[in-house]
């Protein structure tokens, strides 16, 4: 037998078992939604994770929501009433952003962005977080040409990386950001351009259940700003990043944000007096979203090989890649998962639950005790709110799309 993680708080079944996410049953959500596998996203969870962002970070602090965790329009439309801003990644999620009408500030980081992109970025007012000096170039010439001031922004790449991140961004060579000890004379290439100077973009690392660590990589950030904004110009915000992790693996802890909110509302008192005037950003994708999510699979298929049973389900990798340990884990580590309408009852035996691909990659949930479950039955992998379907290779062996849903 091995150990799944823990399932997250908000999920209760009906009288006969059956799983409810917002209130309803996951047999009608399938029926609602026309089919399975299908993402059901529960809106009164993110709210209350915004809520509880909102009660214990800095007033100063204000909260963006990074696309590239979920970009489902129906997800995004509900997002734009209760974030500040929107990171994106690429003039596609930008795109997306436009269709669902938002008017709050965007900003717009990664590498590789295409002379369409950068263009298409100052026409719409985004900031531009400038990946390297070519990229500033590009963007300076780009805006002369159609007669706009951009609004551009540079993406420091730390000389430290948020410890203990399941994805470690800073502190060495990297295609994001530009070297630190180059920043200050890019900010006054940008300044001398005439572009609208918009601050610092620091992003050390994602994925971290150690507040001590996010709140180290922080002050470390704050520092890092200040000190920059000597030796150039006053940043008028700092994005400080993000990284809050969510449990998804057995023995993973949750992240005690109170006490990053009381050591951030410290270090931002404290900080030097280049920074008074600057505002500050935290960018979230997974922490706002991740928990919100489950994956809705039904099983296609019960066998015996050996001595174990297999559930052959019709969902798979190739909408939640990450569950099956293949999206950069070094580890794999089972998901929490359940049979969905036996939700809460005792585990009757010891399943190994596997997708519909024709690849032993395809693994959902590796030996496992759960609830008797047969053809027919649902399977719900949790945690599946962030970096599912748009995170993994849905044209990989021609199967089709999952459905989602917002409830
Ligand atoms: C991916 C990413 C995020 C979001 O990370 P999460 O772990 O989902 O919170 C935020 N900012 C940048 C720059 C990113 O690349």
């Amino acid at each position: 037998m091995k150990a799944m993680g823990p399932i997250p708080p908000g999920f209760t079944a009906d009288s006969d078992s059956m799983l409810l996410i917002g209130g309803q049953r996951a047999d009608d959500l399938i029926s609602t939604a026309g089919g399975s596998p299908l993402f059901v996203y529960d809106r009164s969870l993110i709210a209350s994770q915004i809520e509880r962002f909102r009660a214990t970070m800095p007033p100063a602090v204000s909260l963006h929501y990074a696309v590239k965790a979920n970009p489902y329009p129906d997800l995004l439309r509900f997002m734009d009433r209760l974030v500040d801003g929107f990171d994106v990644a690429s003039a596609g999620e930008l795109t997306r952003l436009r269709e669902v009408g938002t008017t709050r500030p965007i900003s717009f980081a990664g590498p590789g962005k295409r002379d369409a992109e950068i263009e298409q970025a100052i026409r719409e007012a985004v900031t531009i977080n400038l990946e390297s000096e070519g990229e500033a170039e590009r963007a300076i010439a780009i805006a002369e040409t159609i007669g706009l001031q951009p609004r551009l922004a540079v993406r420091v790449n730390p000389p430290f990386a948020l410890r203990g991140a399941g994805m470690k961004m800073g502190g060495s060579a990297s295609p994001f950001g530009v070297d630190s000890d180059r920043v200050p004379a890019l900010v006054a290439r940008i300044v001398q351009a005439g572009a609208d100077w918009r601050g610092f973009h620091i992003f050390a690392g994602s994925q971290s259940l150690s507040a001590e660590s996010i709140s180290e990589a922080q002050a470390a950030t704050v520092a890092l700003a200040a000190d920059l904004a000597d030796r150039s110009f006053p940043p008028p915000l700092v994005n400080l990043g993000g990284g809050f992790g969510i449990p998804y693996a057995p023995g993973d802890r949750r992240l005690d944000i109170e006490a990053i909110g009381e050591a951030l509302a410290k270090t931002l008192d404290q900080r030097p007096d280049s920074l008074a005037d600057t505002g500050f950003a935290i960018e979230l994708g997974r922490w706002l979203v991740g928990e919100a999510g489950v994956y809705l699979t039904r099983v296609v298929d019960r066998k015996r090989s050996g001595d174990r049973t297999f559930l052959i389900t019709d969902g798979g990798l190739h909408h939640m890649l990450a569950a099956s340990g293949n999206f950069g884990q070094l580890l794999r580590r089972n998901y929490p998962v359940a049979i969905a309408d036996r939700f809460g009852c005792a585990a009757a035996e010891e399943v190994t639950i596997t997708g519909c691909l024709c690849t032993p990659l395809d693994l959902i949930a590796d030996a496992v005790e759960l609830p008797r479950a047969d053809v027919g039955s649902l399977v719900s992998l949790f945690c599946a709110g962030a970096y599912g379907r748009t995170a993994s290779p849905g044209a990989f062996l021609g199967q089709p799309e999952a459905l989602e849903i917002l409830v």
